[in-house]
């Protein structure tokens, strides 16, 4: 085996030393683990902020689930590996395009590259749609795994890489809109690194908590108590546990707890006419029930002769706008895949999120719940946490500037002082 390690997107990666386990909170504001540690619910997390290294770090614009996770596991921006959200618009056919398959990503993970090289590595993710994207070109052949909680009843050897994964966790199947989806998770990731040893664990959770409650509310602090005892026994077990989050969440409602939304496709047919833009939510997915597809994050596409620069203007003195590009612009500044950008790009402020039509956006599954969504800048924002300290190379490189949720692999692996 060649133990030399490997190189992905510009960056080398050594064999690790021993287990890395880097963790994708979802929803993972760094407001919770604030309040956590100040209120006592974290103290697992509180040791590793003491003894190793902890900041805050940007991550992707939109901050959707799919781009970040795909960021921090190729190592790389949207640019390089093309998932910039769950949709985009297909020019040629006029259709919303999904983006969650394996074919539209345009780089291998981490993980996966490892795997080539004949390391044992392994990703759990809560939801399916990240799981092939994750396994892309993966070699399961030497006890990779690569499986979700929410197909946790129907894993097959020769696709996941295990045999079954209710019986490794000793947990029964959990529900998509729970906290033990999440909890599966770890559950999982915790007897794999036991069991099997990997070189890489990638757990990816969900954050239906979040989305539902704030920090500090009963509810979170539960969910967070759950999870840092299971940090806790990931680092007994030897690992380097790196800590992250896709993105933050903010509450967009109005004081009466109704949400607080532009309907930005009815504002431009209003203006414009029926049929001349299409507006595109790229949080859109099977499982909009807390969130109503709605999110801080909107592509707009133009069609004959509309201009993006009218649209521009228009958007641009909406109250609740934070801001609107054009997509030369909205590309650059966001490192995004141009092929895959719309005319114009939308982002609300932290109190307002953006949909389509009011069609198109059903409601009913909030549940009197205050609409707590994700997509915008003010929701890039996330924790970057490590159980060691650094080596004075990357401490120098982390007092420099403000990282990037994609480097946390390259810290996690090649970053860490170990005992
Ligand atoms: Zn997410």
């Amino acid at each position: 085996m060649d133990r030399s390690g490997i190189e992905l997107n510009g960056v080398a990666y050594r064999w690790p030393a021993r287990p890395v386990v880097v963790v994708v909170i979802d929803g993972g504001d760094p407001a919770y683990f604030e309040r956590g540690v100040r209120d006592g619910i974290v103290p697992n997390v509180a040791r590793f902020m003491k003894t190793g290294f902890a900041a805050v770090a940007d991550g992707d614009v939109p901050s959707f689930t799919c781009p970040n996770n795909m960021s921090i596991a190729t190592g790389s921006p949207q640019s390089v590996h093309g998932i910039s959200g769950n949709f985009y618009l297909d020019r040629d056919t006029g259709e919303a395009v999904v983006m969650t398959g394996p074919e539209l990503i345009r780089s291998r993970t981490i993980m996966a590259e490892f795997s080539r090289h004949g390391a044992t590595v392994a990703s759990v993710t809560a939801k399916d749609k990240l799981r092939r994207q994750l396994g892309k070109d993966m070699d399961l052949s030497r006890g990779s795994a690569n499986f979700s909680a929410e197909c946790a009843d129907e894993c097959g050897l020769e696709e996941t890489g295990i045999e079954d994964a209710l019986a490794l966790t000793g947990m029964p199947k959990p529900s998509m809109y729970s906290p033990e989806l999440s909890l599966f998770v770890l559950e999982a990731g915790i007897r794999l690194l036991a069991e099997r040893q990997p070189a890489i664990l990638y757990l990816s959770l969900t954050d239906y908590i979040q989305h539902k409650y704030a920090p500090g509310e009963p509810e979170a602090d539960r969910y967070y108590r759950n999870m840092d005892e299971k940090f806790g026994r990931l680092h007994d077990l030897g690992a380097v546990v790196a800590l992250t989050a896709d993105h933050g969440m903010n509450d967009k409602s109005n004081a009466d707890g109704s949400p607080r939304v532009i309907r930005l496709q009815d504002v431009l047919d209003a203006r414009f006419g029926t049929g001349t833009s299409t507006v595109i939510c790229p949080i859109t997915d099977r499982f909009v029930v807390h969130h109503g597809a709605l999110g801080g994050f909107v592509r707009v596409y133009c069609h004959g002769s509309l201009d993006p620069a009218d649209v521009i203007r228009l958007v641009a003195g909406l109250p609740g706008v934070e801001s609107a590009y054009d997509r030369a612009t909205a590309v650059r500044r966001f490192d995004l895949p141009a092929d895959r950008e719309g005319d114009v790009v939308v982002i609300g402020r932290p109190d307002t999120c953006i949909g389509a039509a009011e069609a198109d956006h059903d409601l009913s599954g909030l549940k009197g719940h205050r609409l707590r969504t994700h997509g915008a800048v003010s929701e890039a924002s996330v924790p970057f946490i490590l159980n060691y300290p650094l080596r004075p190379e990357y401490a120098a490189r982390a007092a420099s500037r403000r990282l990037e949720s994609h480097e946390l692999f390259d810290f996690a692996i090649n970053g860490v002082a170990l005992p």
